[in-house]
Order: structure tokens, then sequence, then C-alpha cells
């Protein structure tokens, strides 16, 4: 199979409240960043490369909740979950880290150096540090803000009982993408300092393939949303199925939305997806998800803005 490379982001699906119009512009400078990274890292790269490079820029844009810009648990810490899948079948996650920059390049070393699927917590951490991956500077200021306003709010953590209403409330600008080499070659992958206010310890979708993200020779999905909705469901993977069944990127993508809304409301999912066919799709039931893709050569196109931008 022969073709153009493309790499599709997103910025995570949510109620994007209280941003200002110059914080979206950022974002959407920082997603049109990120798909250009990853189809320059076609080049010389895989789907792979296109995958990390499109994360690990979002990552480092600490504008979205991953990488630098992780939100913050219950007790003020930061710990993230990510994961990779290749379309050949591996796959790789890591759990609940603190100490690497970018998530996505620990869920990838574990995907390709090690025999596991999910490493999780202080192992994850030692592995990073010992194969020497770039450390987190820490919370950044706007997660510390943000920890501190919702964490005086009443019925300030939402995990013990899982509850969509206020965890829509809170948001979720997690990161994801997918990408195709044109060679053949799918990959999707996602990084997250998971839902804020987490009780410590929790793990979301990201880390889990088939629930967070997928990758088939055919198709290749990454999800964001309310984690415990999106294991529950194994979104990514009955997205994948519901492509193979029915061999139609857009009827697959409403059926997996429409689904996941009648079990678990509106407010709780958002999916990129490009197939090795080329097409490029994107859904979600909450009030926006910013995302972006391109194919090698053209300029990005971005979606899914709340309407106080479009
Ligand atoms: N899915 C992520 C989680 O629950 C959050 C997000 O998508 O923003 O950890």
């Amino acid at each position: 199979m022969s073709g153009v490379p493309i790499v599709v982001v997103h910025g995570g699906a949510g109620a994007w409240r209280g941003f200002s119009l110059e914080e979206f512009k950022v974002a959407t400078r920082a997603l049109e960043e990120a798909v250009r990274s990853g189809l320059e890292a076609s080049r010389a790269g895989d789907c792979v490369d296109m995958v990390v490079e499109a994360v690990a820029r979002l990552e480092d844009s600490g504008v979205f909740n991953a990488g630098l810009g992780s939100v913050l648990d219950y007790s003020g810490n930061l710990t993230m979950d990510a994961g990779i899948m290749a379309s050949d079948g591996r796959a790789g996650g890591v759990a609940a880290v603190s100490y690497p920059r970018n998530p996505i390049k620990l869920a990838r070393i574990v995907m390709e150096k090690t025999p596991h699927v999910i490493i999780a917590g202080p192992w994850a951490d030692e592995l990073a540090r010992k194969l020497k991956l770039e450390a987190h500077p820490g919370p950044s200021g706007r997660a510390l803000d943000r920890w501190r306003k919702l964490k005086i709010e009443p019925n300030a953590s939402p995990w013990i009982k899982l509850r969509v209403e206020t965890a829509r409330a809170l948001g979720y600008d997690t990161v994801g993408a997918v990408a195709s080499d044109g060679k053949g070659c799918l990959a999707a992958g996602v990084s997250t300092g998971g839902v804020a206010l987490k009780l410590p310890g929790r793990v979301g979708d990201s880390p889990i393939p088939g629930a967070g993200f997928y990758a088939t020779p055919t198709i290749a999905v990454a999800a964001t949303g309310i984690g415990e909705t999106i294991i529950l469901s194994m979104a990514s993977l009955r997205l994948a199925d519901y492509y193979e069944k029915t061999g139609d990127v857009e009827k697959a993508a409403t059926m997996l939305v429409e689904e996941h809304t009648r079990r678990w409301g509106q407010g709780t999912i958002g999916v990129i997806i490009v197939t090795g066919k080329a097409e490029v799709t994107a859904r979600y039931n909450t009030e926006a998800m910013p995302w972006a893709y391109a194919r090698l050569g053209e300029k990005p196109i971005v979606g899914g803005l709340p309407n106080i931008v479009e």
C-alpha cells in the first residue's frame, strides 16, 4: 500500500470553558505545529515516529493536559498516563508516571524494548530515569492555579463514585495523535495528566490499548474523554471493529459515539481516526474537541473549536 503521510491530532474533548480567545489561538497553533512535526518525522521515519513526534510536541506545548501542562490529582501531585500502538499489533503504555517530561516516549520504550504492554508508577519512572529520558520540570503554574481553584469547590473529589456531571464540568483536555505513513503503517498514541482531582493512583484509558487508542492495518483510533467510560466500553477497539464490519469510517465513528452517548451521556468522549485508505475523521459528544490534520505537503486544517471561536 502506498500513499501520502497523514497526521491527525487532538487537544482533548471537553467543555473548554474559561479559555480566552488568545488561549485558543495558542492551542490552535500548538495543534498545527504538532501536525507539521508529525509529518516531518515521516521523511525519515515510520508511523510510530510520526505519532511520537506529534504527541511529544503537544506534551511540550504546556497548553494541554499532558506533559508540561498536566493537571494534578486530588493530593496536588502530577501523575500521567500515555500509550501507543502500531498496526503490526505492538502496543505500550505507562500509567501514573511523574518523572518523564514526555510520557509518550516512555510508552514507546515499553512497546519496543520490553516484553510488557503496560508499566506503572515508580517502576516506570525508574525505567525512564535509567534510560535517561528528559525529566519533567514539575507542575506548571497554570496547573497549580487550576488545582487550587478546583480544590476549594464543594464536592471536590468526584472520583469516589464516578460522577459524569462533575467530570464534564472539570474538563479533560488531553492529547492524542493518529498517523499513516503512506506505506501501510498506521499508529495511534495518547498522553494525559488524567482527569483533574482524580484520586491518587487512578489510571485512565490512555495507557490501555483498545480503550484510549487502537491500531490495525486498516484503522488507527485515539480517544479522549472520561477515561472510566472509555475503559468500560473499550471504545477504540469497538470503533475499529465497527469499521471492519461496515467498511465505512463515518458510519463506524457515528455508531460508536452515539452508542457511548446513549450509555454514558453527553460530554463523555471524542475520537480521531485515520484509515488505511487515507480517510480522516473525528467525532465528539462534548462541547468542543480542538483537532487538526494534514497530508504531507498540505497546510493543517483545524476543527472542533467551541462556538465562541468559530
Ligand atoms: N481520557 C483521559 C482520562 O480519563 C482524559 C482526557 O481525555 O482528557 O484520563
